[in-house]
């Protein structure tokens, strides 16, 4: 992707004044050509999480909230954008308030996402899941980033309109 230009970012499911409170990591250590969208969690609040995503004319940001620990977990799970499998210790539920009306009513949209928010690293194997054996599959990492690009594209598009 490309580096994000701020004056092109909209941040759809957050309140100017959260929008504003936003802390983005540094953006030059950041290698762009490796990722499809940007998405980190808030060091200062970690149970926050972000994503950048480029757009037709610009990018979206989307704010996210998860919760850690506790409840019934299977053993293992699988990042609903980039289906890469993690033990569910590397795996967080997110949450991310719909957009609008809807999201100051409290509907959200929930996913399971890579709980770093690094899935173009997973998907180019520039990281490893941590204690998974390889998993075999066949499809090249062109091909991984198509399909996380849509799954990227269904989850901005259930945000912003339901
Ligand atoms: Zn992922």
């Amino acid at each position: 992707m490309d580096q994000p230009e701020l004056d092109k970012l909209t941040w759809v499911n957050s309140s100017k004044t959260q929008a504003k409170r936003i802390q983005l990591p540094d953006r030059d250590r950041v290698d762009w050509d490796s990722l499809d969208y940007w998405g980190w969690r808030d060091p200062k609040a970690p149970q926050r999480g972000y994503l950048i995503v480029p757009a037709d004319d610009g990018w979206i940001g989307i704010a996210l909230t998860t919760t850690s620990g506790g409840g019934k977990k299977p053993r293992a799970g699988m990042c609903s954008l980039c289906l890469t499998p993690h033990p569910m210790s590397s795996i967080g539920l997110f949450a991310a308030p719909r957009a609008g009306a809807a999201g100051r009513n409290g509907n959200t949209v929930g996913r399971y996402i890579c709980a770093d928010l690094q899935c173009s690293l997973y998907i180019r194997g520039i990281l490893k899941p941590e204690g998974m054996s390889a998993l075999k599959e066949t499809l090249s990492p062109q091909e991984k980033a198509a399909r996380l690009e849509l799954n990227l594209h269904d989850f901005v598009h259930q945000v912003i309109d339901g």
